[in-house]
């Protein structure tokens, strides 16, 4: 950023168009090429929505019961609490078949 003349801190200006840097100093000018590619390397941010937690990480310390599997009879379910919607509504209890996966809700 510094003339290479005579030493002087260039200043940046906008000239027909073109990004120069002058001298104040000697009056040295260097074109500044594609200042909009300076300007692109601006990072995008890559934020990650807080998405739901997957529910197949869920089952990790959860208490067993002795429901029966809807899907393949299987005895045996994982089991918690969620509050779904808004609070006024009772919250749901899950399972979910320690065989083959399968998750429902226990309708009250
Ligand atoms: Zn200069
Ligand atoms: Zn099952």
């Amino acid at each position: 950023m510094f003339c290479p003349k005579c030493g002087t801190l260039l200043s940046v200006r906008r000239e027909q168009g073109k990004v120069v840097k002058r001298c104040p100093n000697c009056g040295y000018t260097e074109e500044v090429k594609s200042p909009s590619a300076i300007a692109r390397v601006t990072r995008k941010r890559t934020e990650k929505k807080p998405g739901v937690v997957a529910v197949s990480h869920i089952e990790e310390g959860l208490p067993v019961t002795d429901e029966e599997c809807p899907k393949c009879g299987n005895v045996g379910a994982y089991w918690w609490i969620e509050q779904t919607r808004s609070g006024d509504e009772p919250p749901t209890r899950f399972y979910r078949c320690v065989k083959c996966k399968h998750t429902w809700r226990e309708y009250a």
